[in-house]
Formats: C-alpha cells, sequence, structure tokens
C-alpha cells in the first residue's frame, strides 16, 4: 500500500487510485493536471458524488496542509490581522523598518 491514504485498485493491470477509477467509469475522463478533491474529505471514499474535479493548487489550498494553513491565513506569525488583500503584515513591516534605521542612527 503507498502512503496516500487513497484505496487502491487495480484496473488495466496497475495499480490505480480507487476514487479516479470510479469517477472515471461512472462520470468520464478527469483531465489530465487536475484533481478529485474529496468533499467529504476522506480520501477512501468513492462515491462520485463527493468528488469534485478541481485545479492541482485548489485541492491543495482546500487541503489541511501547512501551505493551505499559511494561505487561509488572516493574522501574521504575531497576532496581526492582515489586511484582506495581501499576507503581508505592515504592522511587522513599519517596526521592522523602524528597527533597522534605529540601528542605523546608533551607528552613525
Ligand atoms: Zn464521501
Ligand atoms: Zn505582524
Amino acid at each position: 500500500m503507498g502512503g496516500t491514504g487513497y484505496g487502491l485498485v487495480f484496473a488495466e493491470g496497475k495499480r490505480r487510485v480507487a476514487h479516479r477509477v470510479v469517477y472515471k467509469v461512472l462520470r468520464g475522463d478527469v483531465p489530465k493536471g487536475l484533481d478529485l478533491d474529496h468533499l467529504c474529505r476522506n480520501r477512501r471514499c468513492v462515491n462520485p458524488d463527493h468528488l469534485e474535479i478541481v485545479t492541482h493548487r485548489e485541492n491543495v489550498l482546500r487541503g489541511e496542509g501547512i501551505a493551505a494553513k499559511k494561505a487561509r491565513a488572516t493574522e501574521c506569525p504575531n497576532g496581526h490581522p492582515y489586511p484582506p488583500d495581501s499576507r503581508r503584515c505592515a504592522i511587522c513591516r513599519k517596526a521592522t523598518l523602524e528597527r533597522y534605521a534605529a540601528k542605523k542612527g546608533r551607528r552613525s
């Protein structure tokens, strides 16, 4: 068994991810480069009603990985709220610039 958590089946002489095989049979091909996302979040589930074709990026963002958490983060590591259109904290940026300016001032 692979370590992916997905159910596996043998089809056309190869080990394949079960939900993709089932989806292909019942709903048709999944275009190359696209993923099937489990809306029910159960990787072994093969119910095509629970599967949705998404781009790989979307799938990763919906998942629970570190990248997904980062992409959804609404606060910087210091707890300041991010502006809605960016993942950059203006408060931390200002503080860094001020620290930098203070250091420079001390040196000269
Ligand atoms: Zn399901
Ligand atoms: Zn911050």
